[in-house]
């Protein structure tokens, strides 16, 4: 398994790959080329930032019986998608910022696809190979606004409403993990990803008909059972696996 993220330095950003505590830096993004610089830093002395940069950031719905009964909704037959704006990507540790601080606004803890090829009219056969690597992420939701709209566009897309990462796990198996969400230290959420519905071979082959995905491009798979309203000052650990958890706060927007 091999390990990539977003880093910063003062003002300058970059990838990299992580290998124990160091970062070798890359010439461009992960998913574009893996080209060294020859440069390595210690993970010590860097931000950890943004990991991805997709051209579209798609979303599952829906894809957990028992968030499907929490939601009182049916299961619909097939994957139901909508996009989230690139520009609501938040790191770890970052703060999200809650829009709207009367409305109902609750975490969703997802794992992430990174997109490695491009993909159009893919078969869930092949699926897997246009696969960069997986991550961790939150789909904030404003309730109300979801209630009130026929659209997810906006009540998912507020800037902060998707923290990602840390970081981007390349050739890690993903079909049978588990995924957790701790609120201010107590476990909210906590399933297996392979309670998932429509599995990621099937959610790529159905979001690749006539659409193209492009390497760097993220679906969000869907959130297991547990969501539940974010307060300002709210710490939240999301856990997949045994990768390092995503860590977030949480404050109302100014
Ligand atoms: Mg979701």
């Amino acid at each position: 398994m091999k390990t990539f993220g977003g880093f910063r330095s003062g003002n300058e950003f970059f990838y990299g790959e992580l290998r124990g505590d160091k970062v070798h830096r890359l010439s461009q993004p992960y998913w574009i080329a893996l080209e060294p610089t020859g440069e390595t830093l210690p993970l010590a002395n860097l931000q950890i930032d943004v990991p991805v940069a997709p051209s579209k950031l798609i979303a599952v719905g829906l894809n957990y019986a028992e968030h499907i009964a929490e939601m009182k909704r049916t299961e619909i037959g097939a994957p139901l998608i909508w996009f989230k704006a690139p520009s609501s990507l938040l790191a770890h540790t970052g703060v999200i910022e809650i829009a709207f601080p009367d409305h109902k606004t609750d975490f969703e803890t997802e794992l992430a696809v990174v997109i490695g090829s491009p993909a159009k009219n893919v078969s869930a056969d092949d699926a897997l190979n246009r696969i960069f690597g997986y991550t961790i992420a939150l789909d904030i939701t404003d309730r109300d606004l979801q209630k009130q709209e026929k659209q997810f566009g906006r009540c998912k897309s507020f800037d902060t409403y998707t923290p990602v990462g840390p970081f981007v796990h390349a050739g890690a198996d993903v079909r049978d993990v588990p995924i957790k969400l701790w609120q201010n230290r107590e476990l909210r959420q906590r399933a297996r990803t392979n309670q998932m519905i429509h599995s990621i071979s099937q959610i790529i082959a159905f979001v690749s008909q006539s659409l193209t995905l492009l390497p760097g491009d993220v679906i969000l798979t869907g959130t297991p059972a547990g969501v539940g309203p974010i307060r300002a000052g709210d710490e939240l650990e999301a856990k997949i696996g045994d990768w390092p958890p995503l860590r977030n706060t949480v404050a109302n927007a100014q």
